[in-house]
């Protein structure tokens, strides 16, 4: 996806892809129409995602989680941050895996996509919302 900063605020120029996937799932949402339903299923689709990465380690094996302590070193400055932290992810997934987790991923959007469009929000402006936090906020947009 194209992006333009030339505002010094990040658009989401070529958004077509994320309006038809709204309208898809627009479209599409009639048996979870309810926001109840909806929600749970939102639920439900970030356990698969879960479970999936987690047959990945146990089951095939192609990824392996080593995890310890991250360390920072105490001089360190926050833009250099992100070259101390490991996501303690060793290997690579494998066909199969991808495979399932793009397609749990891929659920768990549909469900997210769902809730937004049930409240009448827009995706393309909320991802725009959410990239301007990003560039604004950086790395401290999660803590
Ligand atoms: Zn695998």
């Amino acid at each position: 996806m194209r992006s333009d900063t030339s505002k010094g605020v990040r658009h989401l120029r070529d958004a077509s892809i994320l309006d038809r996937f709204q309208d898809a799932v627009d479209e599409v949402l009639i048996r979870h129409r309810s926001v109840l339903d909806v929600l749970s299923k939102i639920q439900e689709a970030d356990s698969r995602v879960a479970r999936a990465t987690a047959k990945a380690v146990t089951a095939c094996g192609c990824i392996a989680v080593q995890a310890d302590r991250q360390r920072i070193p105490a001089d360190a400055d926050a833009l250099s941050v992100h070259q101390y932290v490991r996501s303690h992810i060793e290997g690579d997934l494998c066909g199969r895996c991808r495979e399932a987790l793009e397609r749990e991923l891929g659920q768990a959007l549909f469900y997210q996509t769902a809730l937004a469009t049930l409240l009448q929000l827009d995706l393309r402006t909320l991802l725009t919302d959410e990239l301007q936090r990003l560039n604004t906020l950086g790395i401290y947009n999660l803590t």
